[in-house]
């Protein structure tokens, strides 16, 4: 999964300090990401330096919106906090958040969605939810802080699972229905408040594909900022019956496949790609 790949150390410990030259910008209008097309056609994040000389033309734009992020691959990264601007020439582009996947290398591909989490994390807690006055940064953490109240606003993470429920060598996949994401899947959802990760599988499965499951085991997490989640994955045993009764409302489909016939390869980027090609070469945990 993308996590796994070479894509260097993360540093994500907070600092104040300010961009330099060479710093990447991780700039967003909408659910869009800014990116510069390189001579080769590959694209990349703006230099600090390279975005200024455009940026400086925003109205929204000055010095106090830009925020250290985190360094990946020994470059420091920084996120405009207001909404990107008008990019003139053929040399930037505006892309799709969702769409990276096909876009862009493995790095650029992972700063931009944990930039874009932190993005939207920003824009949501400008007001103080208690009290309504403007947030300020902390110095110390990442955190929010409402000078009037003292609310104190830490980076929202939803807990959510992916489950592969398995039958022997078969392993039940899915497809979600009304979703522009149309391959396969593996059963996921929600947290909520007041169970454990253990007992949202349960409940998921049973509420999906109406299936008991036993011998629930951990495999792997991965933050996926695309939703701001972060994922737990877990391999379970069907219990008893293995009819599978759909949510019609959640699901399009669900069909258990044979270790030898899946129908979904490893994509080298979600945890759900890696979970199927993981029981497809039997190294699932037992
Ligand atoms: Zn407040």
């Amino acid at each position: 999964m993308l996590q796994d790949m070479d894509i260097g150390r993360l540093e994500n410990e907070y600092r104040l300090i300010g961009p330099e030259a060479g710093d990447g910008v991780l700039c967003f209008r909408g659910a869009e990401v800014l990116l510069q097309r390189r001579e080769d056609d590959s694209l990349c994040l703006p230099s600090y330096a390279q975005w200024c000389v455009e940026a400086d033309n925003w109205k929204s734009w000055n010095n106090n919106r830009l925020c250290y992020v985190f360094r990946l691959q020994n470059r420091n990264y920084f996120l405009f906090l207001g909404e990107g601007g008008e990019w003139y020439g053929d040399i930037y582009a505006y892309e799709s958040v969702r769409g990276l996947r096909q876009l862009t290398s493995k790095e650029i591909c992972f700063a931009i969605m944990t930039g874009w989490h932190l993005f939207n994390w920003y824009k949501n807690n400008r007001f103080c939810g208690r009290c309504a006055n403007p947030t300020t940064p902390d110095e110390k953490e990442r955190m929010l802080r409402c000078p009037a109240c003292g609310n104190m606003i830490f980076p929202r993470i939803n807990p959510a699972v992916i489950v592969a429920v398995t039958d022997g060598d078969r392993l039940l996949l899915s497809k979600y229905a009304g979703r522009a994401y149309t391959r396969y899947a593996l059963i996921a959802g929600f947290t909520e408040i007041g169970e454990t990760a253990e007992q949202t599988v349960a409940r998921e499965v049973m509420e999906e594909v109406g299936l008991r499951v036993k011998n629930i085991r951990y495999y792997k997490s991965q933050p996926w900022g695309v939703d701001g989640n972060l994922l737990m994955g877990f391999y379970c045993d069907v219990d008893g019956d293995s009819t599978v009764h759909i949510d019609e409302s959640e699901l399009s489909m669900a069909q258990w496949f044979h270790r030898d016939a899946l129908p979904a390869k490893d994509d080298g980027i979600s945890l759900t790609r890696e979970m199927i090609r993981v029981f497809e070469e039997g190294r699932e945990p037992k």
